[in-house]
């Protein structure tokens, strides 16, 4: 099979948002058609503006937040600097759109699934085939989101501050002040969230490691199984490639509400390997934290062993933990589903640095230690043989 031919169309930009998205699925879509390998489409509605709609509507309500400081209307400044972090919160960790629902389009999850006569288990494996651009990098980010909590409290102190001194001209001016740096704070998190529409063209990641590589491993994996090359005992296998994953895990999202919803368990004893990451230098890495906004679940600690095993036998080296990830695995912890997201630790090189830009190219692809990571997959796979 030649990696560098499938990844070849999967590291080009395609953002949500860019006909490149659709171009994607029906390349894979063609592909594992061409292989003879079974699949279903799964379409959700996707709102591709998702975090750009978000930024937007917190700088405008910042800037609302504003206006009410300097008019002295403390009700109404409460009123707005409690949507914020309300807004946010409802998006964000309920996964529920109250804002961003306003442009939509359809998104594709593509689903192989292989059934067994008698399944004791279901494996479950994800990789998101969408790509995103930043405007700053995830270290700038970092230091700018830090301070978001801080924001809420100003925001609900200036509230409560202009109540106390709207009768006085200098406790006044500091109100008035004190929003305007808010103003000026919220504007870095809108081009946080939404500043990727003013970079241009030839500047966008082409989201080779993030997330083409793990596209290509299951692509890989799906075919092998196909082929008969990795034996499922009784395993049921289901091989999911997400869209939406950068716009806040839409793709998984909607699989797991469609799948498990509420009060649905799953028939069988269900687990999930999500990829990201993938196949640049150095060893397989897990994440230990997976979570959005406030709430971050623990990866699964039989998940790290079974597939920390598998590393182990194909590289002779140890599996290593990284601290937390944002990624579509959320979704299904969330619905109680034990998971875990496994990649590679980029080292030598940039870590996990460098994503969501120009740096994930092509060039970043470690096409042996890919090779290395499906053979685990395929390893882990066949571990449910034995016990
Ligand atoms: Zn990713």
């Amino acid at each position: 099979m030649d990696l560098i031919e499938i990844m070849s169309h999967l590291s080009i930009p395609r953002p949500n948002h860019s006909p490149a998205l659709e171009e994607t699925a029906t390349y894979i879509k063609t592909t594992l058609t061409d292989w003879g390998v079974p699949f279903i489409v799964q379409q959700f509605p996707l709102r591709p503006y998702m975090q750009l709609i978000l930024g937007i509507a917190v700088l405008a309500l910042a800037v609302l937040l504003l206006a009410f400081v300097i008019k002295k209307m403390p009700v109404a400044a409460l009123v707005v600097a409690l949507a914020i972090p309300l807004l946010l919160m409802i998006e964000f960790e309920l996964f529920v759109p109250v804002v961003t629902g306003v442009v939509k389009k359809t998104g594709e999850n593509i689903v192989v699934t292989y059934t067994v006569p008698n399944p004791a288990r279901e494996l479950i494996f994800a990789a998101h085939y969408d790509s995103k651009t930043d405007f700053w990098d995830h270290i700038q980010r970092a230091k700018i989101y830090r301070f978001i909590p801080a924001a809420f409290i100003l925001g609900l102190a200036l509230a409560i501050l202009i109540f106390f001194t709207r009768h006085h001209t200098s406790g006044a001016i500091i109100a008035a002040i004190l929003a305007g740096i808010l103003v000026v704070y919220w504007g870095l998190v809108f081009l946080g969230f939404g500043g990727y529409i003013f970079i241009p063209a030839d500047r966008q990641s082409f989201g080779a490691v993030d997330n083409g590589t793990s596209v290509t491993a299951l692509m890989v994996l799906a075919k092998d199984i196909h082929d008969g090359k990795v034996s499922l005992g009784n395993s049921n296998v289901t091989i999911i490639f997400t869209a939406g994953e950068e716009v806040t895990l839409q793709g998984a999202h909607w699989y797991v509400k469609e799948r498990f919803g509420p009060d649905v368990r799953p028939a069988l004893p269900t687990t999930l390997v999500n990829l990201e990451l993938f196949g640049q230098n150095g060893p397989m890495v897990y994440w230990k934290k997976d979570g959005v906004f406030l709430k971050y679940y623990d990866a699964d600690p039989e998940l790290i062993g079974r597939l920390g095993a598998a590393w182990t036998r194909v590289s002779g080296t140890a599996i290593e933990p990284r601290e937390k990830i944002t990624d579509d695995a959320q979704r299904f912890m969330s619905a109680g589903i034990p998971a875990i997201t496994i990649g590679n630790a980029g080292i030598p090189g940039l870590g996990e640095g460098g994503f969501h830009s120009t740096e994930d190219a092509i060039t970043r692809v470690n096409t042996e230690n890919l090779a290395l990571m499906i053979n685990a997959l395929e390893l882990y796979t066949e571990g449910y043989l034995t016990k």
